[in-house]
């Protein structure tokens, strides 16, 4: 099983059994282009490798459209401040997305803690929370270590 297969196969298992995700070849094919990039990668860029991997033309809505269905099902997300994708496991208790700097790597990590309190204070504000994710830029563990030595 490719690293995109696997993804969407957990993303699948965590979701409500009666809206099942269907793995389309040209999802498939997006997927397998974002998982493999391993840094954000741009729309136009997923575009140029896909007509390639698909063997056949691909025309931008077609792109805009299934990366919109890979951000629902919680698989690609997008990170607004570079206007990039990226391959994540998005589940229900994903709260932040540390994003690296030099490399581009995107990790997900759930923290409750972080949950309760936006809820709180959202509670507060009178807010009601739709969709949270909080996207934190440094270093990661490997552009660290590289910098160290
Ligand atoms: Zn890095």
């Amino acid at each position: 099983m490719t690293p995109a297969a696997r993804l969407f196969t957990k993303a699948s298992v965590s979701r409500a059994p009666d809206r099942p995700l269907r793995l389309t070849p040209l999802r498939s094919g997006i997927l397998e282009i974002v998982t493999r990039h391993r840094r954000p990668i741009r729309a136009y860029e997923i575009l140029e490798q896909l007509s390639g991997h698909m063997g056949k033309r691909v025309f931008p809505p077609t792109v805009y459209r299934t990366l919109d269905y890979l951000t629902r099902s919680g698989v690609v997300k997008r990170i607004e401040c570079l206007n990039a994708y990226v391959a994540i496991l998005q589940t229900a208790d994903t709260s932040l997305l540390f994003i690296c700097n030099a490399c581009g790597s995107a990790v997900g990590v759930p923290d409750p803690d972080i949950d309760g309190s936006l809820a709180k204070d959202a509670d507060a504000a009178g807010f009601a929370i739709e969709h949270s994710l909080l996207e934190v830029r440094g270093l990661c563990r490997n552009c660290r270590s590289q910098a160290d030595s």
